[in-house]
């Protein structure tokens, strides 16, 4: 298997890769249920962290999994940093470089932003948090290890996603993994928030919620990605879109007994998720945020050991047509 040597995007992984990276991110579960969450995996390894958007769990996780693997970690966000003072992206990008970190985890409004920085930044590993409506890498790889914990494989499993598929760099990363694992993805939202050729992708795509439940595995729902939004018409209101498109105890029954819930948070209770819902015991959004660490963790070390990415046959093309929302791909 070739070595990683950063992660933009589930399209630049090969299976292998992503199944490396799954099961390390299984390893290492146990280190953060101990009472000492301490590994010296990463001494004397540096991690910036560098969020140009908002984040809870992403941003979290990837600090608590550089210091329970031991490594130095520096936080840094857009409204501390230069840019608010005028400084360029990649000034800013050279300049905590030179600062010789190890790695380097980015999250940017704009597709294709570590991919961008990786041109100028020779000898600094970067990871890709989230860039705009391109791709997410790390809640990809989360959500195939909570898989592997309830199923064993995604491998042949029907996995109906719900909500803002177009502006969601979270669908749009599924989908390509779909391909490369073998599960297969149901794809359900109003027109108005489905990208044109989604089926490119290989999808079934619904705009009925309940005539895309029965036989799913998991029900995947996705939150309003209202930061991307450019049309405020997307839908008629909050009320009307949680009775087509939320996931109520109703619409779950339809599913089938085992058909288990996921989310990658943050949740918007009432909108895309009844509150019993996402508290039910079929939720495993929580066991999301749990292996969100462990993964991380996984990512971390796999980049600080040296790692290629295969060479992507992916257009790299946000799932949205929305060109407004910025592209440096
Ligand atoms: N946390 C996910 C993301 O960063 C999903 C979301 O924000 O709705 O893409």
């Amino acid at each position: 298997m070739k070595a990683i040597k950063h992660l933009f995007g589930i399209a630049g992984l090969s299976r292998e890769q992503i199944e490396y990276l799954v099961n390390m991110g299984e390893s290492f579960i146990e280190v953060n249920r101990r009472a000492i969450k301490k590994a010296p995996t990463l001494r004397g390894k540096t991690i910036i962290n560098l969020f140009f958007e908002n984040s809870t769990r992403t941003r979290t996780s990837f600090e608590l999994a550089g210091k329970r693997l031991s490594a130095d970690v520096i936080n840094i966000s857009a409204s501390t940093s230069a840019t608010t003072k005028g400084e360029t992206l990649l000034d800013t990008g050279q300049t905590l470089a030179a600062m010789q970190p190890h790695v380097l985890v980015i999250r940017h409004s704009l597709a294709g932003t570590c991919e961008f920085l990786a041109e100028h930044l020779p000898n600094t590993a970067l990871v890709n948090a989230g860039d705009g409506a391109h791709e997410h890498p790390t809640q990809i790889l989360t959500d195939l290890l909570t898989l592997k914990q309830a199923w064993g494989s995604p491998e042949g499993k029907i996995i109906t996603i719900v909500g803002d598929i177009a502006h969601s760099r979270v669908a749009r990363s599924h989908l390509l993994a779909a391909q490369k694992l073998g599960y297969t993805m149901r794809v359900v939202a109003p027109k108005t928030l489905l990208p044109a050729q989604i089926e490119r992708y290989g999808c079934k795509v619904y705009h009925d919620f309940d005539a895309a439940l029965p036989g799913s595995d998991a029900v995947y729902m996705l939150r309003i990605q209202s930061e991307r939004l450019t049309d405020s018409c997307a839908f008629p209101s909050i009320r009307e879109y949680h009775e087509a498109y939320g996931l109520n105890a109703k619409r779950l029954r339809a599913a089938g007994p085992d058909c288990i819930v996921m989310h990658p948070g943050p949740m918007n209770r009432g909108m895309e998720i009844a509150t019993d819902v996402a508290d039910s015991v079929k939720s495993h959004i929580l066991n999301q945020v749990e292996h969100g660490v462990a993964v991380r963790m996984a990512v971390l070390t796999a980049l600080c050991g040296g790692m290629q990415e295969e060479k992507s046959t992916d257009s790299g093309l946000p799932l949205s047509d929305d060109k407004a929302q910025g592209s440096l791909i």
